[in-house]
């Protein structure tokens, strides 16, 4: 199976026409054992690069490019499969951005191209990545994490848990934070549930009578206020999970709620719903009503997994809320995925524009944080920075520079 991938990459060091004649040697060698075509292009600065033969041929490959110490920040832009080679017979055609004119560079790309190739050229992927990257030379376009390198996460000492369980609590709360780091700041709680002897959400619901879900759903969150009261959670934001039918399904949903914040000592301006949509909003406008009298009440409100299931755009089209929460499904690998980089940068920007605030969820290397912050998200939650911890507060791992060597 033919298969073309297309990544770029930044070079780690100033490239001599030297150095850059035996990188290309050395990769032509190289690709022609492997049966594998392509292009490349640089800019001084800047390569990308098309392969395209044999899937495995190329995953290797890709693999063994990513070890390559003469580059970093090496971030797949398109992987693909075809029916024909575009660049058949040249083992690596390089196109030298710094000899050319910018109108020059389509058609220089062009002619590197087979003939069967150029004539599918209007609406083709891979021409149009190409000739993006090779048209926009101000690189503004290009975000790029620092080095992870640079940071090391240090444990603070604010952990602290309740651990004995009260007469008569049938569900319990992990507690994950969400932080701003650059302010070295918790900016709110989010509580998840658990079963009585531990178990996830996932399994504490399928134990229930789909009919008793939302009821169980809306009312075990009385346990998760008075565990916010217990460890004094007075001056912070506190997020519950529901599911869009649990403030539906009781007219009352809102009420209730209210009731069970005041019954704590709580205010409802501390608290966030976060809408978790893994079921479809079958009554939109009951959804809608129910939104209102959140707001109206002071609730604030974020739209949970956005990017995953039903979590789509059309939801965030209608109900604009405090926050938008990013699924770890566009978050995982982010700083070496261009598909993601370019999702979450569309995100960022949407949210700027309505005023909206991010959320990266489930942040689990440096890597994927130093990227994300060079995007504009300033807010996260991940096992990078603290696990839930049941019943309690976990210590919270903080970013500190290295010291230079
Ligand atoms: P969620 O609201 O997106 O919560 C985040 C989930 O991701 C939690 O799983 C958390 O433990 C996990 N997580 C956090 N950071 C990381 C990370 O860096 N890596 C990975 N792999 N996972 C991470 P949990 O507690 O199992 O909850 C799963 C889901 O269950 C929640 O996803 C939420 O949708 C739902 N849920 C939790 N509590 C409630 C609730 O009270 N009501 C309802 N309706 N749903 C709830
Ligand atoms: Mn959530
Ligand atoms: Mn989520």
């Amino acid at each position: 199976m033919l298969s073309t991938l297309i990544y770029r990459s930044r070079a780690c060091e100033p490239m001599s026409a030297d150095a850059l004649d035996g990188l290309i040697r050395q990769a032509r060698a190289r690709n022609a054992s492997l049966n594998v075509t392509g292009l490349l292009l640089f800019d001084g600065v800047h390569f990308v690069q098309l392969l395209e033969g044999p899937a495995q041929s190329v995953e290797s490959l890709f693999d063994t490019i990513g070890r390559d110490a003469r580059h970093k920040s090496v971030v797949r832009l398109l992987r693909d499969h075809g029916p024909f080679r575009r660049f058949e017979g040249d083992e690596m055609a390089m196109v030298d951005l710094r000899d050319l004119a910018v109108t020059q560079v389509a058609s220089l790309i062009l002619e590197k191209m087979k003939k069967q190739a150029r004539l599918a050229v209007s609406d083709d992927r891979v021409i149009k990545i190409l000739t993006w990257y090779a048209l926009a030379r101000d690189t503004s376009h290009i975000v790029e994490g620092e080095d992870a390198a640079n940071w090391r996460f240090v444990a603070d000492e604010g952990a602290s848990s309740e651990p004995c369980l009260q007469p008569g609590q049938t569900y319990q709360f992990a507690l994950q934070p969400i932080v701003e780091p650059a302010r070295r700041a918790i900016t709110s709680f989010e509580f998840l549930i658990r079963s009585q002897s531990g178990g996830s959400p996932e399994q504490l619901f399928a134990s229930v009578p789909p009919a008793q879900r939302y009821r169980i759903d809306l009312e075990s969150k009385a346990f998760a206020f008075r565990l916010a009261s217990r460890l004094c959670l007075d001056d912070i934001k506190l997020s519950v999970n529901l599911l869009p039918m649990s403030l539906v399904a009781d007219p009352s949903a809102v009420d209730l709620m209210l009731d069970q914040i005041a019954g704590c000592g709580l205010s409802p301006g501390q608290v966030i719903v976060e809408i978790t949509e893994q079921e479809a909003i079958v009554n939109q406008r009951d959804f809608g009503a129910a939104i209102e009298r959140l707001r109206r009440a002071g609730i604030g409100v974020a739209i949970d997994d956005f990017g995953a299931g039903f979590a789509g755009l059309s939801l965030l089209a209608d109900f604009q809320p405090d926050k938008l929460k990013i699924d770890r499904k566009i978050i995982q690998n982010i700083h070496a995925d261009g598909p993601r980089q370019a999702i979450v940068r569309a995100i960022v920007e949407a949210c700027a524009a309505l005023g909206i605030t991010p959320v990266a969820e489930g942040v689990e290397r440096v890597e994927e944080w130093c990227w994300l912050q060079a995007a504009g998200v300033e807010r996260f939650q991940g096992y990078l920075f603290a696990r839930p911890a049941l019943n309690g507060v976990p210590a919270i791992h903080w970013p500190q520079r290295t010291p230079p060597h």
